[in-house]
Order: structure tokens, then C-alpha cells, then sequence
């Protein structure tokens, strides 16, 4: 592995490192944005101060409208360890965005690779994911009701089936481990 990669790999892993210890601490989303073709972190990890959501800073939004196609790399937490949310997946309509992954609390990592992909409107991507929820729903409201799965595991297995249903359609790579 040559110089370059190895500075690219401890940044990610720097990067990786800061959003998990101050994730599990506060119990707040945190997020970055890296830069593939420097290696290095559009700004520095950050958060709302929220268990549920983060957003971007101006200066990253910039970065993102500005930089190459597939030149860029997500990550955020979920504390509630679920797969990518609507929201999440709407930054595959940003060309630059090559992949993103979300390190859950439960020691649970998704990764999704847009590249070599469609990339549909928000509309879309809105109406195809609250669809593919409908879809599972009540089978999981079932399973939580009758004693079968908690809550917390349902919402789980349900978020990553319908991330399994997007990927699909949008030919999206799409992995849980
Ligand atoms: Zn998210």
C-alpha cells in the first residue's frame, strides 16, 4: 500500500474514531464529509445536537455543489442504530457524493455506494422509500405486538429492508455488518 493510501486510511479511521466516541457519549448524531481525492475532512466532525438528525454545514454544502463527481465520502451516526433514513439517501441526488456509511450504536455499520448508479430526484427518492415502508410496516407492527421482536429490532431489520428495496431499484450497492 503506498504512502498515500496509508494518510487516506488514518484520516478515515481518525474521522470514523471522533464521530463514534463522541456519538456514544452525547447520544447526538455527529457527521463528516471526506474528500477522496485529498484524503482529508471538508470540516471537522460536528452535530445539531440531535439523537435523530445532522445536517451539513454552508461550508460543506459548498464543498459538495463544487467538488468532482463521485469524489466524496459520508459518514454520520445512528444512535438508534437503524439503516439510512429518506433524508440520508436524498444525498445521492449530489453527484459529488460517491458513498456514505452510518456507524449504529449497536456496532452496526451500512455502507451505500451511489456510484454507478441512478440518481433520482428527492421527490422520488421520498415517495419509492415511504412506499417501500408502507410495504413492511404493518408485518412489523405484527411481529412487535405479538411479541416476536422488540421495537428496537424491528425498526432495525425494518430500515434495512427497505435500504435492500432502494438499492435495488436504484442499482445502488448496499451492505450491513
Ligand atoms: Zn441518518
Amino acid at each position: 500500500m503506498s504512502k498515500r493510501n496509508n494518510d487516506h486510511n488514518s484520516e478515515y479511521n481518525k474521522a470514523v474514531k471522533d464521530i463514534w466516541d463522541k456519538g456514544q457519549k452525547s447520544g447526538y448524531e455527529y457527521i463528516c464529509f471526506i474528500d477522496l481525492a485529498t484524503g482529508k475532512l471538508v470540516e471537522p466532525v460536528h452535530t445539531d445536537g440531535d439523537a435523530h438528525y445532522v445536517s451539513p454545514t454552508f461550508v460543506e454544502i459548498d464543498h459538495l455543489m463544487s467538488a468532482p463527481p463521485d469524489s466524496i465520502h459520508m459518514i454520520h451516526n445512528h444512535p438508534t442504530s437503524s439503516s439510512f433514513s429518506a433524508e440520508d439517501l436524498r444525498y445521492s441526488t449530489v453527484p459529488s457524493v460517491r458513498s456514505t456509511e452510518i456507524l449504529g450504536h449497536d456496532k452496526i455499520k451500512y455502507t451505500m455506494m451511489f456510484k454507478d448508479g441512478q440518481r433520482p430526484l428527492a421527490s422520488e427518492i421520498k415517495s419509492t422509500y415511504d412506499y417501500e415502508f408502507g410495504k413492511g410496516f404493518p408485518g412489523y407492527v405484527g411481529k412487535v405486538l405479538r411479541g416476536e421482536m422488540t421495537e428496537h429490532e424491528a425498526r432495525k431489520a425494518h430500515s434495512h429492508e427497505i435500504n435492500q428495496a432502494m438499492a435495488d431499484k436504484y442499482g445502488w450497492e448496499y451492505r450491513r455488518n
